[in-house]
């Protein structure tokens, strides 16, 4: 409590705030904020909104136009962005040393006195500046090049410390264009760059670490002291004795290393700390706040289903079904994530998720992201649900208008359809009447707004999202707090091994002989160039002129197809099925093929440019082979120039193993790429690692969620700080909204 107090002092004073649109006046922000003592007020937090100012309205930082854009290059807009803004590393300058102990080729701290200033030029007409201090034991030299306005600052007599790594030239020590800091005589003014803990922010062209820790320095004396709104019985455990505020100028300006570490991890706790609460938030609302459609999930037909297909069930997928219908037989709406290897069979999990949705007379959607797959599962669902009275319906680009709209009037009206579709059903005018469950297969490829709006097509439906890209199972407990998972963790029994073998550019022959063997063993072959869906006209023409020359020259024995985006809706489809029913021995396919696509005599794949794939879409499309008995070759052609596709090409050499595969890419492409705003609508995080800071975010995670569940009205004044500070923490995300 104490703690809390004690900011107080320093806080705002509120009559003095006027806001224009969250904003604080200028009025306010030109004043010096100076210690007074108040007792906490209702508005507490919104009081910290100033912080959201953006860095051009601010005055005292000597922030103009030309450095606020430079600013808005890393992404700094506000005071907050500023305060924000962490160092990656520290140089430790922080002992000085005497000139006469100094040696040549040490980077080390020393005060003086300026005793000399001589201005000269260079044989290449360059202005020579040295500056030589004086501090009773010995002489140093500075040296500068074409600044000679530093003159102006450190003129005779000024007591100063300089940095660097020196040398021994010409007779005397020196250090080359030194960091410096005026010292007042009794060397008691603060130093920002040298005799201290030194750190390196982030920077851009044209901003120097040097002139950012000057602005982060101004930053943090004006405006670095606000609340902490964490409860007091957290902020009273030992690790927390000291207040936010010193933490983050502890960060930024560490005293030693390990007050700043103590400091970080504060912070840390405090960043996750929202992050879980909100997710809290959101599950709480799910509980609590959303009713869904209750299910039967025990109807004979169900079993009578199973037992009716041509494979028994994997251990792995029996379980996930039952956590399914438990979820499905509760009015709390599901939103469950399935994970499952590619090939795992989750597709048969969905489609029994959605045969209970129509027993119970309710409709289900499944979204997948591409035409070809779209047609592979509405084929497939409609001939296992032949007979039946359940109607499966499909909705894609390619549908012809007037077949459209037909299906769209069965739609609104329908009751225990299964709607099979592409981003066709998130669009306009797809209306359903009860729609009770949706599935997003390949959830990786859809953005949280897309899965937000088939969400909002029914009424608090069911949700299940399914992936083959597994997150990293130690991850996914903590990170969607509001999201249950389960996983298919065993392939369906009969799999044969997949080899994966990486050609050099002149071993091309050995792949294409590799190839025409299991061709002649009346296996299929993949062979797919990278090209984006979109891409212009003369790549297209490129992949199709080299497809036609594998076609008429090495293949030409074999029926050769070729696939891809810029084709007919129709012809694709002839094609695909053509390679379905094995009147094609080679399908040649841009990455149209990429999810889903399950043909089990296509043993053998081969990857041109295989470094222009992440590891993941690699791992998807090794996916398509191996489904069958037989022994699978997945080969790869790749041109390796950069270190990272060393690394990703390695990864996907050495295991096959969804999971591992997971793991690496997070290692190679970083977890900002995977948990990002865009995937899965949670803040960036901008000091902590949920990877590193797993340790941390299990601790916040307990703390967050029990303050939610021992307060599930949230009337308590506690709650109600947070959820404020939240508002204002993530004032466009609302990612804790359902
Ligand atoms: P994914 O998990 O990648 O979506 P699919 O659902 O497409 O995988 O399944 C891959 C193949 O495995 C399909 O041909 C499917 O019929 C088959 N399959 C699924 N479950 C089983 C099982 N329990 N036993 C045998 N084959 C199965
Ligand atoms: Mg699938």
């Amino acid at each position: 409590m104490f703690d809390y107090i004690k900011n107080r002092n320093i806080a705002v004073d509120n009559k003095k705030l006027t806001f224009f649109g969250g904003i604080a006046s200028n009025h306010y922000l030109n004043e010096k904020i100076t210690p007074k003592l108040t007792l906490p007020k209702k508005n507490d937090i919104e009081n910290q909104l100033f912080l959201n100012t953006p860095i051009l309205k601010t005055r005292g930082l000597g922030i103009g136009k030309v450095i606020s854009k430079k600013l808005a290059k890393l992404n700094l807009f506000s005071i907050k962005d500023l305060l924000y803004h962490f160092p990656r590393t520290y140089i430790d300058l922080s002992k000085v040393k005497k000139i006469c102990d100094v040696r040549e080729g040490e980077e080390v701290t020393v005060t003086g006195v300026v005793n000399i200033v001589d201005k000269s030029r260079t044989r290449s007409r360059k202005d020579l500046l040295k500056i030589v201090i004086w501090d009773k034991t010995g002489y140093i030299t500075g040296i500068w090049f074409n600044q000679n306005y530093i003159a102006d600052t450190l003129k005779k007599g000024t007591f100063v410390a300089y940095s660097g790594i020196v040398k021994y030239k010409f007779n005397e020590l020196q250090i080359s264009n030194p960091l410096y800091d005026i010292l007042d005589i009794k060397g008691a003014k603060e130093q920002i760059h040298t005799g201290r803990i030194i750190p390196k922010h982030p920077s851009t062209a044209g901003i120097s670490t040097k002139f950012l820790r000057r602005i982060f320095n101004k930053t943090l004396s004006r405006y670095g002291i606000f609340t902490d709104p964490l409860p007091y019985y957290i902020k009273d455990r030992q690790e927390f004795l000291t207040s936010l505020s010193n933490c983050i100028k502890q960060v930024h300006f560490p005293v030693s290393f390990k007050l700043s570490q103590i400091a970080r991890n504060r912070l840390i706790y405090n960043e996750l700390f929202f992050l879980q609460l909100g997710l809290a938030l959101k599950k709480r609302a799910q509980t609590i706040e959303l009713r869904s459609f209750k299910m039967d999930v025990n109807k004979l037909e169900i079993k009578e289903f199973i037992d009716s297909l041509l494979f028994e069930l994997t251990s792995a997928q029996k379980r996930v079904i039952s956590e399914i219908k438990e979820d499905l037989s509760k009015s709390v709406p599901m939103n469950r994530l399935l994970q499952g290897d590619v090939g795992s069979g989750k597709t048969v999990v969905a489609l029994i998720s959605m045969i209970i949705s129509s027993l119970n007379s309710y409709q289900s959607a499944i979204m997948v992201p591409t035409e070809v797959l779209a047609w592979q599962h509405y084929k497939n669902f409609k001939k296992i649900l032949k007979g039946s009275d359940i109607d499966v319906f499909l909705l894609s680009g390619s549908i012809l208008p007037k077949e459209r709209s037909k299906t769209l009037r069965k739609i609104k009206e329908g009751e225990n359809q299964i709607i099979v579709g592409t981003h066709a059903l998130i669009q306009e005018g797809v209306n359903f009447s009860n729609l009770g469950l949706i599935i997003v297969d390949e959830q990786h490829r859809f953005g949280v707004t897309q899965r937000k709006k088939l969400k909002s097509k029914g009424k608090y439906p069911h949700v299940l999202t399914m992936s083959a890209t597994p997150i990293p199972r130690t991850i996914t407990q903590t990170i969607y707090g509001d999201l249950d998972v389960s996983t298919i963790d065993e392939m369906p029994p009969g799999r044969g091994e997949v080899e994966t073998i990486f050609y050099k550019p002149d071993e091309r022959e050995k792949a294409y002989d590799l190839i025409k063997i299991q061709l002649n063993e009346g296996r299929q072959a993949f062979i797919i160039c990278p090209l984006i869906e979109d891409s212009n006209l003369l790549q297209v023409k490129s992949v199709i002129k080299e497809a036609e020359q594998l076609q008429q020259v090495i293949f030409k024995d074999y029926k050769v197809g070729i696939i891809h985006g810029q084709l007919p809706h129709k012809n694709r489809e002839e094609i695909m099925e053509k390679f379905e029913n094995e009147k094609l021995n080679v399908l040649i396919s841009t990455t149209v093929i990429e999810v889903g696509i399950d043909i089990k005599n296509a043993t053998v794949m081969l990857i041109e440019n295989a470094d222009r794939f992440g590891l993941a879409q690699l791992h998807q499309l090794r996916g398509r082979i191996r489904r069958g008995e037989y022994k699978s070759y997945c080969l790869i052609f790749a041109d390796i120039k950069t270190d990272e596709a060393f690394r990703r090409i390695n990864a996907f050499l050495s295991t096959e193993d969804g999971f591992e595969i997971a793991n690496k890419d997070l290692e190679i492409r970083g977890e900002g790429e995977i948990f990002g705003e865009r995937q899965w609508g949670l803040p960036d995080l901008k000091i902590s690692s949920i990877v590193r800071d797993k340790e941390i975010l299990n601790r916040v995670r307990k703390d967050a969620f029990s303050i939610i569940e021992n307060d599930i009205k949230l009337s308590s004044p506690i709650t109600k700080v947070l959820i404020n500070y939240l508002n204002f923490e993530y004032p466009e995300s609302k990612f804790w909204q359902t």
